[in-house]
């Protein structure tokens, strides 16, 4: 058997019709920048996040990105990130000018260890970046204790985290803000580039609406230094559409994780930790081994695809050779790239799919 990575086409056959039908009306409406598809979209998703405004923007990254500067922060600040993220949580940072400060990740829960917070704290530290990492909530209620004790911003990176619960609230509004991402991998996914930006923020929301599309309000009134970064009205569109099927098709996931979870059984394998674990997404299903790259050739030689999430820390990418940082400098997200393996996940799988993988990996 052949199973890829992920498969977008079972969730796309399912609103086909749906999301042709769409394309025409905003075709045959000739009005594709900024108009009533993307202010539809941006209430929805506020609503289903139960926050007060969205502001829809290009990519997750320029969410975080215009966040950050909605906040003035930039040069010469300092941004707490966890070491074990995609890169685009650091990047948003370094955009703005401000140094990015890795806090290791709790091994167990993937996401920043609340611990180890404090001690990274300086007086040029503006703000926490929590990513819910492969889906699962991080503790944004320790977190933002800590961010109000030292008057930090906490800023949700959810990119990776529609949908997912934590104490009662929706990710996206756990802090001061949050950014998204609809990379067409995500659980809320568009059919190319898109993000937004939540928050209850009055102050912030009206900025960051005038940052992402050249720092005008008003058209050719430019009060910031803004950039181009919007979500069109056919991408508003098809999110839209998804966005009714988000929650089932979140469910359908986490159904298979079930079997994963209960039937995977090697001693090599170390599967999620379930302790503490609030309402993930399961974005990604990341197990973990020692023999990690054996495992993984392994399963591609019987046809299953897997990817590691992520095989280069960023403390150790040439794009951040400049922060000085060397092997064993975050041993944490280094074990992490070293032993991490997500397997196959999307809505949809059949039956034997998941058996065939449980299988496999229990023969191993
Ligand atoms: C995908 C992702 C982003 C960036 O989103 P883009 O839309 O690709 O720019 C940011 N942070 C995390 C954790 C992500 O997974």
């Amino acid at each position: 058997m052949k199973i890829p990575f992920l498969k977008l086409e079972p969730m796309h056959a399912e609103i086909r019709n749906e999301i042709l039908s769409a394309f025409e009306k905003i075709y045959d409406k000739n009005l594709f920048i900024l108009g009533d598809s993307v202010a539809a979209f941006e209430r929805e998703f506020a609503k289903y996040c139960n926050v007060a405004y969205c502001i829809s923007c290009g990519n997750g990254l320029d969410a975080l990105s215009i966040i950050l500067r909605g906040y003035d922060i930039g040069e010469g600040d300092e941004v707490i990130v966890p070491s074990n993220t995609y890169i685009a949580t650091a990047l948003a940072v370094s955009y703005t000018g401000a140094k990015v400060v890795f806090v290791e990740p709790d091994i167990k829960t993937f996401n920043i260890d609340v611990n180890k917070i404090q001690a990274a704290i300086t007086s040029r530290t503006k703000a926490v970046i929590a990513v819910h990492l492969y889906g699962r909530p991080a503790e944004a209620d320790k977190i933002k204790i800590l961010c109000e004790k030292y008057g930090l911003k906490l800023i949700e990176d959810a990119a990776q985290a529609h949908g997912a619960i934590y104490n009662g609230k929706k990710t996206g509004n756990l802090g001061d803000a949050a950014g998204f991402s609809f990379y067409p991998g995500k659980n809320l996914g568009a059919l190319g580039d898109g993000g937004a930006i939540l928050t209850n923020d009055i102050i912030l929301a009206k900025k960051v609406e005038a940052i992402r599309n050249y720092g005008s309000k008003i058209k050719y009134h430019n009060e910031y230094k803004g950039v181009n970064s919007r979500l069109d009205e056919m991408q508003a569109e098809f999110l839209r559409i998804k966005l009714k099927y988000l929650d089932k098709w979140n469910a359908d996931r986490q159904r298979t994780v079930n079997f994963y979870l209960e039937k995977i059984n090697n001693d090599k394998i170390i599967l999620p930790s379930m302790d503490s674990v609030q309402e993930s997404i399961w974005h990604v299903f990341a197990i973990r081994t020692e023999f990690r790259n054996e495992l993984q050739n392994y399963l591609n030689a019987n046809g299953i695809s897997t990817l590691i999430h992520y095989p280069i820390p960023i403390h150790l990418q040439k794009a951040y050779i400049d922060l000085g940082y060397k092997l064993g400098d975050f041993p944490i997200a280094e074990t992490l790239s070293n032993t991490e393996l997500s397997l196959p996940l999307w809505f949809g799988m059949s039956k034997n799919e998941i058996n065939y993988i449980i299988n496999t990996l229990n023969n191993w």
